[in-house]
């Protein structure tokens, strides 16, 4: 079946291959009779889909022992107050605002800590990086929060800032929700970082939490327990019922993944995916991206009309050619073009030969 080419942020476009997967094993997983579904998330056959899964996991992004892998539930908002009330102690706190959601994580964090600004690009209208030699670092943070990709800005860090090299011993906590398993990770820069499974890992549902085991044990008392990351890293994410369905699909987005050659593959296709797109965009005087150029997504291409009158007239001739979900988010206005890892280079392909014709037409 040709499937329509789908750029939604997210919950995203999924590899065919897992959604086909995913179909023949609905009603009998393996010969057990059941659903995944259906089955308990302490029998056998969820354990080892769910030992699988991680394993995959830690095998796919090189994670270190170190670091407990954590299925948890609540999606990168929720994150968003768990971390503060796992790791700030009521202290004080660094975040570097780029876009919506480092602003986002910021304000539901003054909920639990004291949140200082360290550097910010709204003045660029959050379209550039503020240099991490110019962060002001609070002596005392219990931890720096950046967002490595910023969906809706459409912004990347394209390498983690090291907080050693700045003179900060605090443990730097990444939201790397819009581009986990796009690219390695260096995990010697990272304390903890966290992602909504939904835009490149599989199902809303699940949240994925990587924390280093000595940031473990510190949480304030009003922490709830099922969010208490030493009490879920214990209970090997079984405190209570995981997103079993979702952790299930996930695995099978894992599996995928590393019969593509894993992220150091993915990695390649994405440069390659974003720069297509880009570069065509630069190279028009019909379509424009606002962003430095340094620190361009290589998953969320946002990208404007200059004439914004025919934006709707774009949406509808990319909808006739099974290019769907292409609106760019209310707060940013034109185009979005989301290419996480399931988004194949035909598909950018087929964007870019679709943008050109229409600008045809438009003459
Ligand atoms: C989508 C997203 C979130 C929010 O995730 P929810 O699962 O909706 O809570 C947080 N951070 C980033 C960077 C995102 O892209």
């Amino acid at each position: 079946m040709m499937r329509p080419y789908n750029f939604s942020a997210g919950p995203a476009a999924m590899p065919a291959e897992v959604l086909e997967e995913a179909a023949t094993e609905m009603l009998d997983w393996h010969g057990s009779g059941m659903s995944v579904m259906e089955m308990s998330h302490r029998g056998k056959e969820f354990m080892s889909i769910r030992d699988l899964a991680e394993a995959d996991l830690r095998d796919l992004l090189a994670i270190p022992e170190h670091f407990k892998v954590l299925f948890m539930q609540g999606g990168g908002l929720a994150e968003n107050a768990i971390v503060p009330l796992n790791l700030s102690q009521g202290g004080a706190v660094d975040f570097v605002v780029t876009g919506s959601w480092s602003k986002k994580s910021a304000a539901e964090a003054e909920k639990y800590c004291r949140v200082h600004e360290a550097a910010s690009n709204v003045a660029d209208h959050h379209t550039s990086l503020p240099d991490p030699g110019q962060w002001r670092l609070s002596p005392d943070a219990r931890y720096v929060h950046i967002c490595s990709n910023e969906t809706i800005n459409g912004v990347e860090f394209h390498e983690l800032p090291d907080l050693k090299a700045l003179g900060s011993h605090a443990p730097l906590v990444v939201d790397f929700s819009s581009h986990v398993a796009s690219r390695p990770v260096d995990w010697s820069r990272v304390g903890l970082a966290f992602g909504g499974a939904q835009k490149n890992l599989g199902p809303a549902g699940l949240t994925l939490v990587v924390v280093r085991e000595d940031l473990l044990g510190k949480s304030m008392s009003p922490c709830p327990s099922a969010f208490d990351y030493a009490t879920v890293a214990s209970h090997q994410s079984m405190y209570n019922t995981p997103p079993t369905y979702a952790i299930y699909v996930a695995g099978l987005t894992f599996q995928w993944l590393k019969r593509q050659g894993g992220v150091a593959e993915m990695e390649r296709r994405n440069v390659a995916k974003a720069a297509l797109l880009y570069d065509f965009i630069d190279a028009s005087g019909f379509y424009a991206n606002k962003v430095a150029k340094d620190c361009r997504s290589r998953m969320n291409v946002p990208f404007f009309l200059r004439d914004e009158a025919r934006n709707d007239a774009f949406l509808t001739g990319a909808k006739a050619r099974g290019l769907l979900q292409l609106k760019g988010h209310k707060s940013v206005g034109g185009m979005r073009a989301s290419i996480y890892n399931a988004m194949p280079m035909e598909g950018v392909n087929a964007l870019v030969d679709y943008m050109r014709d229409f600008e045809r037409t438009q003459a």
